[in-house]
């Protein structure tokens, strides 16, 4: 009688959910946007309460649009915005304070002190993660420092605080259960990915009582089960992870060496590195990947700051395009950039040059340059940066990368993939299901819930839209990069 798993994606811009088949096709859709809230420059806030109802509108609505029963649901998997800080009263479950979103800068100042007081290389050694207000820790001291009487009730043990999933679960099961998953924690500051246990030097550091921290379980695994009173039956919460770590799991990259990259508005790369937990000083984030039966899967992770934003730029900025997939058509009118390099540096470089100060700019313009090679150009940044990063994280772990699975709205370019197939010389694979962060919350809770009985069986139900194969050779390969990486010398140090 049980049909579907529900899949919960609670995102940045909206709130999502998709019911997935026992074969792991999506079957209903429903989305959600909500406010976004700026309450001074840089500050980025959430209504945790609207998080909630909206993530239970979609959910009902994703099961009305086909006419499906709550009792009909296998199981809930959870995948969320990750760092984003909700504080709430154990006792009334009420926030005390709006949720302060991972892209939130408030903090900048007190990490800057902390990078000068020297406590970098402890916390990277600790957390796998580098010094920035990205990260949970500093939010919510900020929350507890701010807040009136916070710390005091902080300290009393009438606090919690979660990232999003924590949040959800908590009122999914009717304030019965306060829990996370490693994928998550890994991402708040305060838990050692090395012992997997919430750290007490980093809890004092960022002076955070250890009763407000959620208990930890496998991302793969019974959390709690819904509140009757919720939607009359009790569905069982069987999988939790981080959106990122989520898509890697959805795209089955499950061993040592499998990497994916989300080509969204920034890119995301995760690549699986078993057992082991690389910690490297190059920028790079080392993060839990899931935990199944108490073993856990590490993961590194880079990111490019501008990708599909690239895209966008040349549509609204440049108006060279009227829409994003316009721009495989016209880079298609010429067969390369013309010697037209693009660095989309609008607000720095990340991993590996770590530039803020480098600004964009388009070099090797001549007399016979057209709209056709820049908007080339752009497609073919978009690909220099990720063979950058994907080098950085060969280079930091030792393991060879033989191939990428590819996802979010850019990887739907043929192009712009077949383009970085030649350029990082590798294969390319796209999913026939190209929404992972929501399947990989579905898999992880059918796994615990008995839809599947290993890895492998889920592995077998992925089905493949599209490969790409490398198209040149190794001299062609590494002299694109060369005059890519003099371009990028030239953007660098240049806003004073
Ligand atoms: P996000 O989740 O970050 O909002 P999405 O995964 O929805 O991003 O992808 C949207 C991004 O992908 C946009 O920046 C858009 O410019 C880009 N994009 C969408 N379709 C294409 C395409 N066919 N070619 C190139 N870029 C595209």
């Amino acid at each position: 009688m049980k049909k579907y798993i529900m899949s919960l994606d609670q995102g940045t811009t909206s709130s999502r959910c998709i019911l997935f088949d026992r074969s792991g096709n999506p079957v209903s859709t429903c989305h959600r946007e909500f406010t976004q809230h700026f309450p001074a420059d840089g500050w980025v806030e959430h209504d945790p309460m609207v998080i909630w109802s909206t993530e239970v509108a979609v959910a009902t609505e994703a099961l009305l649009k086909i006419g499906a029963l709550w009792d009909e649901v296998i199981g809930i998997g959870i995948t969320n915005q990750r760092e984003t800080v909700v504080v709430w009263d154990k006792r009334t479950g009420v926030p005390i304070y709006n949720a302060i979103v991972w892209q939130c800068r408030r903090t900048a100042e007190y990490c800057e002190s902390l990078v000068e007081a020297g406590y970098s290389d402890m916390i990277k050694s600790k957390t796998g993660l580098v010094l920035d207000p990205y990260f949970s820790a500093s939010k919510i001291k900020w929350i507890l420092d701010n807040v009136e009487g916070a710390r005091e009730r902080a300290e009393r043990g009438e606090l919690a605080f979660g990232t999003v999933d924590s949040w959800l679960i908590y009122n999914l099961t009717g304030g019965k259960v306060h829990a996370t998953d490693p994928s998550n924690a890994s991402r708040t500051m305060l838990y050692n990915i090395n012992s997997l246990a919430w750290d007490e030097e980093l809890a004092k550091l960022f002076t955070v009582p250890l009763s407000m921290l959620p208990e930890v379980k496998d991302s793969s695994g019974i959390f709690g089960y819904t509140d009757p009173k919720l939607f009359g039956v009790e569905i069982p919460i069987g999988g939790v992870a981080g959106d990122q770590q989520a898509a890697l799991f959805g795209q089955c990259c499950f061993g040592e060496g499998e990497i994916k990259n989300t080509y969204g508005t920034g890119a995301f790369m995760l690549i699986n590195t078993g057992e082991v937990p690389h910690i490297s000083g190059d920028g790079l984030l080392t993060t839990v990947a899931w935990s199944i039966g108490g073993r856990v899967t590490y993961a590194v992770e880079g990111s490019v700051f501008t990708c599909g934003a690239a895209i966008q730029w040349l549509r609204d900025g440049l108006r060279l395009i009227e829409s994003a997939p316009d721009s495989e058509y016209y880079a298609s009118k010429v067969p390369d950039s013309g010697g037209v390099v693009v660095v989309p540096a609008f607000s720095g470089l990340g991993a590996p040059y770590w530039d803020a100060y480098a600004r964009g700019m388009i070099i090797g313009i001549t007399r016979g340059t057209t709209k056709y090679h820049i908007i080339r150009a752009t497609l073919e940044s978009i690909a220099y940066q990720t063979t950058d990063v994907i080098d950085l994280m060969k280079k930091v772990t030792g393991i060879d990368i033989t191939s990428l699975k590819v996802d979010g709205g850019a990887s739907s370019n043929n192009l712009l993939m077949q383009i970085q197939s030649d350029i990082l010389g590798t294969d390319i694979e796209r999913p026939l299901c190209v929404e992972t962060t929501a399947l990989g919350a579905a898999l992880l809770a059918g796994l615990s819930l008995g839809v599947y009985s290993s890895l492998e069986e889920i592995k077998a139900l992925r089905g493949v839209d599209k490969c790409f194969t490398p198209g040149k050779d190794s001299d062609w390969r590494e002299e694109r990069i060369r005059t890519w990486r003099r371009a990028v010398s030239r953007s660098l140090e240049w806003k004073e």
